[in-house]
């Protein structure tokens, strides 16, 4: 159905924002850490077209059961919104919060980033609404504000506990790059991560495997994060330097929170340390750093599942540079640097592991690293 279909009105325009994979950097964002995130060419997009009234209507033919949701955009109050509608609903109440003024709009939603899957589709569908919301009401946020804007919507207002990372890519990433993203100021740095000048592709592998994030697990993490950091007498994780981690680990008495603290400080080290590969200009040499990163996610940070365990071992079995989970882990994707001229190769390999293991055969695709979010020209 087109947005004139289902709203009697023609779009006032139309907006879009990718989804994401994390280079490396995993479960650092809510420790002020550093993340690498770079867009994917699947969007989330957005038609919106302005109303007479206060009503917010909201449609996703990603939706199955159909149908759209009206909500009146002044009643707007986290908990009072249920399902999908309260990602973009918490986007215009958090820019009412702020003291932004919003009116009536109709936005229908149409996205291909796999749901579910660690690739952000719910940081998309949040952040192309914060910048349709930007354009049509004139607001004038930086991308940065929109980022913030969206991850409140979805802590906040949809109440699942989440970082800085998502938003920051879908909103701020730049076709050709990597975004080194500071998540402590939110400083950022463009790196160019131009995998064909070297040979190179990155598989995104979808075990199917759906996490749910909001089940507690998450949470439990981050606060296993704040007692490492209380304990240790620092803001966040963050400021523990690699150098003084063994120091660290002899003052927490706490085995679990000592695989815990280790994870997320030898991780923040691993994005310096990629960063600079990717400066140097050695993208190649990155692979083990990846692995070690997935190896640190698996066994300090327990984060991952048997799924994404084999699409890493598979790959790099067949010879990927290197592989690890990617997003929030407990199902979703994994990534793997791959030989271009090994890429049919390793993903067929990962295919064969998965049938072996009585999984469900994996989606497997390649990740180019695309533009962030903006207005689509008509
Ligand atoms: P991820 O962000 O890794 O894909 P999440 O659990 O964070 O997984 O977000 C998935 C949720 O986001 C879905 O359950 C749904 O509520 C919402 N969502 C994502 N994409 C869409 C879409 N196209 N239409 C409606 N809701 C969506
Ligand atoms: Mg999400």
């Amino acid at each position: 159905m087109t947005h004139e279909d289902l709203f009697g009105a023609a779009p006032d325009g139309h907006w879009s924002a990718p989804g994401r994979v994390n280079l490396i950097g995993e479960h650092t964002d809510y420790n002020d850490g550093l993340v690498l995130p770079l867009a994917l060419p699947h969007t989330a997009r957005a038609a919106a077209s302005r109303r007479p009234d206060r009503r917010l209507r909201l449609y996703s033919a990603g939706m199955p059961d159909g149908g759209t949701v009206d909500l009146d955009l002044d009643a707007l109050a986290p908990g009072t919104v249920t399902g999908w509608a309260a990602y973009p609903a918490g986007v215009a109440w958090a820019l009412r919060e702020d003291g932004h003024q919003l009116g009536g709009l109709n936005v229908s939603y149409e996205s291909d980033v796999p749901v579910g899957a660690g690739l952000s589709s719910s940081a998309a569908l949040e952040v192309v609404t914060a910048v349709a919301l930007d354009d049509l009401f004139g607001l004038g946020l930086a991308p940065t504000a929109l980022a913030r804007v969206a991850q409140r919507a979805e802590r906040d207002f949809a109440g699942v506990p989440c970082g800085i990372l998502d938003q920051m890519a879908s909103a701020c990433c730049t076709a050709g790059h990597v975004l080194r993203l500071d998540t402590r100021d939110l400083s950022m740095r463009q790196i160019p991560f131009s995998m064909a000048l070297e040979g190179l592709r990155l598989l995104v592998i979808d075990t199917g495997v759906r996490h749910a994030h909001a089940d507690g697990a998450y949470a439990r993490r981050r606060a296993e994060c704040e007692a490492g950091a209380t304990a240790l007498g620092v803001p966040a994780l963050r400021d523990v330097p690699p150098e003084g981690l063994d120091d660290a680990l002899a003052r927490l008495p706490d085995a679990t929170l000592r695989r815990r603290v280790r994870h997320v400080v030898t991780e923040n080290d691993r994005v310096e340390r990629v960063v600079a590969l990717l400066d140097a200009g050695r993208a190649r040499a990155i692979g083990p750093l990846l692995t070690a990163g997935h190896a640190s996610l698996r066994d300090d940070f327990e984060v991952t599942c048997p799924e994404l365990d084999l699409a890493v071992s598979a790959s790099t079995a067949a010879g990927a540079l290197g592989a690890r989970m990617t997003g929030g882990g407990f199902g979703g994707s994994a990534i793997a640097l791959v030989d271009a001229d090994a890429a049919e190769a390793t993903a067929g390999a990962v295919r064969n592991a998965f049938a072996a293991a009585g999984h469900h055969p994996p989606g497997i695709f390649e990740a180019i690293p695309a533009p962030g979010a903006g207005r689509l020209p008509v």
